[in-house]
């Protein structure tokens, strides 16, 4: 050790043990010691020499720190500089070292134990787990310190790594929401107080909970925030969640599906090749001994089952190439119910017949049957009775119409209604030009929901993006009632810099209410190109699945509006208006269901896509 040095020392997060050898030898010998107090454990200078002196740097600013420093080192004394964790990370030295070069003081940097890892050890964690991310970001929020802003939170979400936060517990509502943009709110995050001191507390959680639990725990410092699908050790939720077959629900219902061919010989492998070709999001899995490589292509060499059971929850889809009653068997504990079933073709290894065997429906086996029977040249087996007698069928209708379906018993009864001919009401009646299955003459089209709902229908089907159940409330209404919500809503949004997420949910929520509408029929968000990287607003749209549709300036102001234009959105973003243009653009249609409404940071317009232009589309795709 040399004399007249100044040693920057890593004190670790707490633990004395925690401290290196080397920083023990240089604490036990220098003449003088500055600590950072609010972190650094005092107990550590109980090693320190007597006579030696010490200050706690807490409460001194740069320039006392350096006028000390270098009176003492004048005088051919050793000062060891102690920091928390390690000093390289967010220490504070680069200034430090700086103003010493400058004087030309001799300086040496002893690494430390980061709180980062004291609070993985505390976990008992890995945080680069092979397959679920090789990457750390150590990282912080804006604070009194400004973060570069190409270095934000929303920005390094994006590839969902392994996340620390360090400084920035006080504002975990504001770090969530920014983590929201990318990360899936199930990601597990872990709030760790105090790593390694005998008081250290672990708060675990989700994006989706953390925020209440660190505010009942009271935590306001020293803590360190860790996220990520490394802290997953839920094996099913992790595949269910990560796995690279998952579409994303901000991508979910944009893109085509995704869909799994599994087969388990080689000539299973050929066809599954020639459809995998001719389906663009199909991975294939083909069992390892087959040797079979390319892109796209995934050896098993798990069970069947087990296979199923890893992969059940990742893809949308399955063509299995393979016997029915293999699929049937080990499938099976798989399934829970439609509304979340994949799903599933069986294809002979010829391509004869792809049946659709399990959700032909909602989950679009029928489909998927068809295009297999139509790439392999072979039949299309398909046994969902409306199918069979060309019979309307209300989950498929209500699919074209993109409705969140909540009530499968109505519509399973109102199918098997329509299978027997019974007398089905349905509103609007404009459907009734695209409804062309069958003989359709016990089938009554309504004007009005009120004329359906006095009808002597047995099961009365409104399709309205109305709240109908104020309506139906008033009334006394005989037979059974299924609302279909379709997802035919064009929301303009226009926002202040920095809303919050929860201020526009509320505005919209309120703004809904007052006109009836229902907020399940949202289908998009539109907006101006500028607010892409809007945290509160794209937190809003992923939290609901919602899709969302950004416009230039120049595309806005060629849109006519009732609502004058506003000088000041003008100035701020370069066009007329904001939520009024990109409603109406966002539907495709020139007039809106409801003109701008304005809350104080907040403006909203609403306009309707034609129910027709999905009925049409899915026409076509189908074809
Ligand atoms: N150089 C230090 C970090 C100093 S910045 C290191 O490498 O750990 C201070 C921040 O570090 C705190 O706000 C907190 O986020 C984190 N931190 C420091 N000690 C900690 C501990 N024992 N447990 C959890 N977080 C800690």
């Amino acid at each position: 050790m040399k004399r007249g040095k100044v040693y920057f020392i890593g004190a670790g997060p707490g633990d004395p043990e925690l401290l290196t050898l080397k920083a023990k030898h240089i604490i036990e010998k220098a003449d003088v010691l500055i600590y950072a107090g609010s972190l650094v454990n005092p107990q550590i200078l109980n090693y320190k020499r007597k006579g030696a002196i010490s200050y706690d740097s807490a409460s001194m600013d740069l320039k006392e720190i350096i006028t000390i420093i270098s009176r003492e080192i004048k005088k051919g004394r050793t000062v060891a500089r102690i920091h928390s964790g390690d000093p390289s990370i967010y220490g504070a030295i680069q200034e430090q070292i700086t103003l010493l070069e400058k004087k030309g003081v001799a300086y040496e940097i002893i690494p430390g134990v980061s709180s980062v890892f004291a609070a993985a050890a505390a976990l008992k964690k890995e945080l680069t787990v092979p397959e679920l991310s090789q990457t750390l970001i150590l990282t912080r929020i804006s604070g009194r310190t400004r973060v570069p802003s190409r270095e934000s939170i929303v920005k390094l979400a994006q590839p969902q790594a392994t996340m620390a936060i360090f400084l920035s517990i006080t504002q975990i509502e504001k770090v969530v929401e920014q983590l929201l943009t990318s990360y899936p709110s199930q990601t597990h995050v872990a709030v760790v107080y105090k790593a390694s001191w005998p008081d250290e507390k672990v708060i675990k959680g989700t994006l989706a909970s953390i925020v209440e639990k660190v505010r009942k725990a009271s935590i306001k410092r020293q803590a360190i925030i860790l996220l990520g699908k490394a802290l997953d050790d839920d094996k099913k939720t992790r595949s269910k969640l990560y796995h690279e077959g998952f579409a994303h629900d901000f991508r979910k219902d944009q893109g085509e599906k995704n869909i799994a061919i599994v087969t388990l010989t080689q000539s299973g492998a050929q066809l599954g090749a020639l459809l995998k070709k001719n389906l663009p999001v199909a991975h294939l899995y083909v069992p390892g001994k087959l040797g079979i490589k390319g892109k796209g292509v995934k050896s098993f060499s798990q069970d069947l089952g087990r296979l199923f059971g890893e992969l059940v929850h990742n893809y949308s889809g399955f063509i299995c190439i393979m016997a029915a009653g293999i699929v049937v068997r080990t499938m099976s504990s798989f399934l829970s119910h439609k509304s979340v079933d994949p799903a599933v073709v069986v294809v002979d290894e010829k391509g004869k017949f792809a049946i659709s065997l399990i959700s032909g429906h909602l989950g679009g086996a029928n489909e998927l049957a068809k295009k297999v029977a139509a790439i392999a040249g072979g039949e299309p087996v398909i046994t969902t009775a409306t199918d069979v007698h060309e019979t309307l069928a209300l989950d498929l209708l209500a699919k074209q119409l993109d409705c969140k379906i909540t009530d499968f018993d109505g519509i399973k009864q109102c199918n098997y209604a329509l299978l027997h001919e019974e007398r089905v009401g349905i509103y609007p009646d404009l459907l009734k030009q695209y409804i062309t299955q069958g003989d359709k003459s016990n089938i009554k089209f309504y004007k009005t929901i009120n004329n359906l709902l006095k009808s002597d229908c047995l099961f009365k089907v409104i399709v309205s993006n109305k709240q109908v159940e104020k309506e139906l409330s008033k009334q006394k209404v005989e037979g059974t009632v299924v609302v279909l919500n379709p997802g035919n809503l064009a929301v303009g949004i226009g926002c202040n810099r920095n809303t919050t997420s929860t201020e526009i949910e509320d505005t919209v929520k309120r703004l809904f209410k007052d006109w009836n509408l229902s907020f399940q029929s949202i289908k998009r968000i539109a907006t101006v190109d500028k607010k892409s990287g809007e945290k509160g607003l794209i937190s809003f749209v992923r939290k609901h699945h919602l899709e969302i549709e950004f416009f230039t300036p120049q595309q806005l102001n060629r849109v006519v509006c009732p609502t004058p234009p506003s000088r000041s959105v003008r100035k701020a973003i370069g066009s007329k208006g904001v939520c009024e243009p990109a409603a109406l653009l966002g539907a495709g249609v020139k007039t809106l269901l409801y003109p701008k409404r304005k809350t104080a940071n907040v403006t909203v317009a609403v306009a309707e896509i034609p129910l027709g232009r999905f009925l049409k589309q899915n026409d076509e795709k189908v074809d």
